[in-house]
């Protein structure tokens, strides 16, 4: 979407405290509007007047963008640029994980697409046990290993209920994290889940999914959870410190750079789906 950036601000509107010309940031994505209700009770990572940076205005597929305040964040300037341009989606990583209290848990993650494999990263340093991946994509398979997966499941090749099912000695897995949007994934995942666990889904369908709730979870007395975004700035704060302090290896993650003119030989890498994150550099 253009919405994934690290850059120096070069101006700034003349009521602009925040930052300073010269520093280096990043950006939220969400453009809260400061006054609904979710705003105004510390939820404004989901504004009812949400607009969103790329999607409502121009995004950062440019050489130069407007950033409103409210969204700017300082970097630390030892840290890569282009570890600090994927802040962003390793917020979604995170906001994704946090709920689901990984430390000593097995751990299923459908989907190792890019947010999928920082996922991979963030249950590990969260201190997961055991993290299962199912995803399709070889390529994607070997990164979510690089990233520190104990286990990859091709769905494709194999039931996932059962490959979870074997790997955990007949339990399930105690978290699962929905990274796909493709349902038979989410349904796999909650049939994977054991009774009293948990669920947090960022991955979004296309269309409307039905689930066996009474089974899978009433029943089970599973908790699901909606991941919108990334918390803030909270989740900034976390993204961040993992980073500077190289608690998460972002290197595997960043498979490709091209200067930003090769944009589209970007884009069809991506449509390609073998890559993780592409950076692009003016
Ligand atoms: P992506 O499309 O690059 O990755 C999705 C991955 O799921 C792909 O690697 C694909 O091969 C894999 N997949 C497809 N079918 C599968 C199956 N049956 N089982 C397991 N994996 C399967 O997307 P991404 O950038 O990594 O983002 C992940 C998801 O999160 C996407 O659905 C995206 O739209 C969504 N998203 C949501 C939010 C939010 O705020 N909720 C924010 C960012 C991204």
């Amino acid at each position: 979407m253009g919405h994934e950036v690290a850059g120096k601000v070069v101006e700034k509107g003349s009521r602009v405290g925040k930052v300073e010309i010269g520093d280096f940031v990043s950006a939220e994505t969400h453009i809260p509007c400061g006054y609904c209700y979710q705003c105004e009770t510390g939820k404004r990572h989901i504004c009812k007047d949400m607009k969103i940076l790329g999607v409502h205005t121009d995004g950062v597929f440019a050489d130069y963008a407007v950033i409103e305040e409210v969204d700017i964040w300082p970097n630390d300037p030892s840290i890569p640029a282009e570890y600090a341009s994927i802040q962003e989606p390793l917020g979604n990583a995170i906001d994704t994980i946090r709920p689901g209290n990984v430390a000593g848990k097995n751990v299923l993650i459908t989907g190792a697409g890019p947010v999928g494999v920082l996922a991979v990263g963030v249950a590990r340093v969260f201190g997961a046990t055991k993290i299962i991946v199912s995803e399709p994509n070889r390529y994607r398979r070997e990164l979510a290993l690089e990233m520190g997966a104990d286990e990859v499941i091709n769905p494709l090749e194999n039931n996932l209920i059962e490959s979870v099912q074997e790997l955990t000695t007949g339990v399930g897995v105690d978290f699962a994290a929905e990274m796909s949007g493709n349902d038979k994934a989410l349904k796999g995942a909650l049939k994977s889940v054991t009774a009293g666990g948990s669920i947090a889904l960022l991955g979004l369908p296309d269309e409307e999914v039905s689930l066996d709730l009474t089974s899978d979870l009433i029943f089970k007395g599973i908790n699901m959870i909606g991941i919108t975004g990334r918390e803030m700035f909270r989740t900034w704060h976390i993204a961040a410190r993992l980073i500077k302090e190289e608690r998460i290896d972002l290197k595997p993650v960043i498979t490709h750079k091209f200067p930003l003119e090769d944009y589209k030989k970007g884009m069809d890498l991506m449509t390609s789906g073998n890559c993780g994150k592409i950076v692009l550099i003016p």
